[in-house]
């Protein structure tokens, strides 16, 4: 490869140039705290290794798991804290190994970019649930591959990954509605195929935000009856508009006497709730998918002598992203469904009231952030 200097794309002035083995100058936006106060900050990334990319990102979504990440909601953060695990850019550089990807090619990136790759869940393209802990995650994450260097996200220009781990995005795709597919997506796909949702089926949505209403379409697509819970009555008419049959307000009597109704439910709610609330709301039979993380100190927990008497034979499972293999599998089939999200694009410098307003349930569906603001 020898020396690798190339002018990037007609959208940024921009040019990356670095030497065959040597760090990636990189710059992007980082939480500084917990209160997140995002500012500039310069960085560099591992050298492109022989199976590696190196994308010019173009487009990143802003998920509810990047406040949980920057807040420390679930593990401890490590700052300057660059986040963004809905990523979408141009190929710019590629490896001598490299394959399944050439220059100009769109790739996206999700939650994580590396594994094992030898246990089990790996070998069956589970790597999210990699059996010796090495799922590592696009940031936040320690990089037992690259010298235990804390990864650094997509609120940035470049990322450098295996090409295992980049996902190809067709170049029919709506491009900058591409990103959240990457998480939100993958994250609802799954569980809904899991439990093999189908035409007629009562379905139900808890909290219907960026990941809620990729379950939503998805749900809609495959011909089931879909129920809308959401603490925003101001979400209703978004949410019929988007193939709901109905839209409960989960403040509302109308919920509370909810019973026995659904085959399937999915909960993207990502602050305390009452699991029992929609635990006996399922059908003989039925199943709920838990994605939503609430801070581990608000956790819902489960009332296990009422689930045991009262409401048998009824499954509850968590999940967790989705594997590589089903990633490419959904991206495909979102794009040529043309099941996108409902984005806001937003540019970079305006992080800190993008977070304000998902903090405050202020934001509609799904903020991206367009790169180019950057330059
Ligand atoms: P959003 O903030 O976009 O959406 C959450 C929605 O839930 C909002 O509409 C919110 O309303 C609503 N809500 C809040 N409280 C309640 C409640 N008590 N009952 C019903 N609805 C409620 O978040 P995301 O969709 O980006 O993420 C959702 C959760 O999923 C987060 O915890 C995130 O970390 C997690 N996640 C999990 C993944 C996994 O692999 N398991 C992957 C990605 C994300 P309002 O806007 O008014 O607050
Ligand atoms: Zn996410």
């Amino acid at each position: 490869m020898g020396f690798a200097a190339y002018p990037l794309f007609a959208h940024t002035s921009s040019k990356f140039v670095f030497k065959e083995g040597e760090r990636i100058p990189a710059k992007g936006y980082a939480a500084f705290s917990k209160e997140w106060n995002f500012k500039p900050f310069s960085f560099t990334r591992h050298p492109l290794g022989e199976n590696d990319i190196l994308i010019q990102i173009q487009y990143t979504g802003i998920c509810h798991s990047d406040l949980h990440a920057v807040k420390g909601d679930h593990a401890m953060p490590n700052y300057p804290m660059v986040p963004g695990h809905e990523i979408v850019g141009e190929v710019v550089a590629v490896g001598k190994k490299v394959s399944k990807f050439k220059i100009g090619d769109y790739a996206g990136v999700g939650c994580m970019v590396n594994s094992c790759g030898e246990c089990e869940a790996c070998k069956q393209s589970k790597e999210q649930y990699c059996m010796n802990a090495k799922t590592i995650f696009t940031y936040n994450s320690k990089d037992v591959f690259h010298n235990n260097e804390i990864t650094y996200g997509g609120y940035s220009n470049n990322i450098v990954l295996s090409e295992k781990f980049a996902i190809k995005i067709p170049k029919n795709a709506e491009i900058e509605k591409v990103a959240p597919l990457l998480c939100a997506g993958i994250t609802t796909y799954s569980p809904i195929k899991f439990s093999r949702v189908k035409k007629g089926d009562k379905v139900a949505v808890a909290g219907v935000g960026g990941l809620g209403h990729m379950a939503l379409q998805y749900m809609v697509a495959l011909g089931a009856e879909v129920t809308c819970f959401d603490i925003l009555p101001s979400k209703k008419e978004a949410c019929l508009k988007l193939g709901a049959k109905e839209f409960i307000d989960v403040k509302s009597e109308e919920f509370k006497n909810i019973a026995n109704r659904f085959d399937f439910i999915i909960s993207t709610i990502p602050y305390y709730y009452d699991l029992n609330d929609y635990h006996k709301m399922l059908k003989f039979g039925g199943e709920m998918a838990i994605v939503g993380l609430p801070a581990s100190k608000e956790s819902p927990h489960f009332d296990t002598n009422r689930f045991i008497w009262q409401f048998q034979n009824k499954k509850i499972y968590t999940s967790l992203i989705g594997g590589i293999k089903e990633t490419q599998e959904m991206l495909d089939y979102s794009v040529q469904n043309k099941i996108y999200p409902k984005i806001e694009l937003i540019s970079i410098q305006e992080l800190n009231e993008a977070y304000q307003k998902i903090a405050k349930g202020e934001a509609d569906f799904r903020f991206v952030i367009d790169m180019k603001s950057l330059d």
